[in-house]
């Protein structure tokens, strides 16, 4: 049931932990990008052994191991997204929600004179209002 949280883990080389495999399954499950809180209230009552804090040192873990991407374009939290192929995000300026955007051409997308540096990561974001909180679809409602 929960096998290909495993396999993530143990494919980026993390001990696959009954506590690891939870987070990692819900990251995997609920493509909402959500921040260590909401997994944390999400597991907690199923989970009653889970702290606060294991969530956080889990999902560190599982940034620096490259297992999940951390976006932090949410200035308070950051999220974290299972999904580990080059995509965009928008996320929505009233309710914070976080969405996915293909990119045509992304993987073409090319630095002008980046010299020396190394570039790892490329997190490329968007920001507006999503189809819920709309300020057109607020006016053609009313
Ligand atoms: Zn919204
Ligand atoms: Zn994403």
């Amino acid at each position: 049931m929960k096998i290909e949280a495993k396999d993530r883990l143990v494919e980026y080389g993390i001990k696959p932990s009954l506590h690891r495999i939870a987070i990692m399954d819900y990251l995997i499950k609920n493509h909402v990008h959500p921040a260590a809180d909401t997994i944390f209230s999400s597991l907690y009552p199923s989970i009653p052994t889970l702290s606060k804090t294991t969530v956080y040192n889990t999902l560190k873990l599982f940034e620096e191991q490259g297992a999940v991407a951390a976006i932090v374009i949410d200035e308070k939290n950051v999220r974290y997204d299972a999904d580990l192929s080059p995509h965009a995000h928008f996320r929505c300026k009233k309710c914070g929600a976080i969405h996915d955007l293909k990119l045509e051409n992304f993987e073409a997308m090319k630095v002008v004179n980046a010299g020396n540096l190394q570039i790892t990561e490329c997190q490329v974001y968007f920001g507006g209002y999503c189809g819920n909180c709309s300020i057109l679809t607020d006016y053609s409602v009313n």
